[in-house]
């Protein structure tokens, strides 16, 4: 199973991901964990993407594209793998579909609302990047579940920088959603509803 995984921040796209990869036993692929992990190597390539990252700009699609497609070439993406944070360029979305074939692509749409008050909740992980928001809240408090890491709040989550990247999302994303629309991939779910709802709705999509 080949799936894309779009929405703003906010949208439990993370979440969804991670259910579709464990229930399809296939990898979520973070881009933005993976462009995290390259920039804390040691190399030019690893420190030009951290600059980038810090100031908030999106990485090249060319290193964008080289390292997304080292990453499939690996043994675990045999059988598939579910896309999160990739594309966000439709020039991406273009050139990744030159080479690679999808099954579907999953949208959640949210309000900009829900979305500001959503984020403005969200804690993460240090260790193994989970989230937890308003739905999924940590048994013990700003500590991980899964693996005891500390949680905390990313800079970039207060309601005034929410809205300045809601904003560049949906100028972003709106030529990506008519793409995919435009090769009969997109699926759409409202991703105000409940998480185990929403996941219903997708599997049910995608045996179609
Ligand atoms: P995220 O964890 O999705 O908020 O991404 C963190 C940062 O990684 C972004 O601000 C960008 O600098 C970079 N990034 C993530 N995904 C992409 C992508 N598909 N293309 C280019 N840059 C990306």
């Amino acid at each position: 199973m080949k799936l894309i995984v779009l929405g703003p921040q906010g949208s439990g796209k993370g979440t969804q991901a991670e259910l579709l990869a464990n229930h399809f036993r296939i990898p979520h692929i973070d881009a933005g964990r993976m462009l995290r992990d390259e920039s804390s190597k040691n190399t030019i390539r690893g420190k030009k993407i951290k600059a980038r990252i810090e100031k908030g700009e999106l990485i090249h699609d060319e290193i964008m594209l080289y390292l997304l497609k080292n990453r499939l070439k690996k043994q675990d993406c045999r059988k598939g793998f579910v896309l999160d944070g990739f594309p966000r360029t439709l020039n991406q979305a273009k050139q990744f579909h030159v080479q690679n074939s999808l099954d579907k692509v999953v949208f959640l749409h949210i309000s900009d609302s829900i979305a500001v008050k959503r984020l403005s909740q969200r804690l993460q992980c240090e260790n193994c990047g989970t989230i937890y928001g308003v739905e999924i809240k940590p048994k013990k408090n700003r500590v991980c579940d899964k693996c005891g890491g500390l949680l905390f709040q990313r800079i970039d989550d207060t309601p005034r920088v929410i809205k300045k990247r809601l904003m560049i999302y949906h100028k972003q994303v709106k030529p990506i959603i008519d793409f995919y629309t435009a090769k009969r991939l997109l699926v759409d779910f409202d991703g105000s509803k409940d998480v185990a709802f929403i996941f219903k709705k997708i599997l049910y999509s995608l045996r179609k």
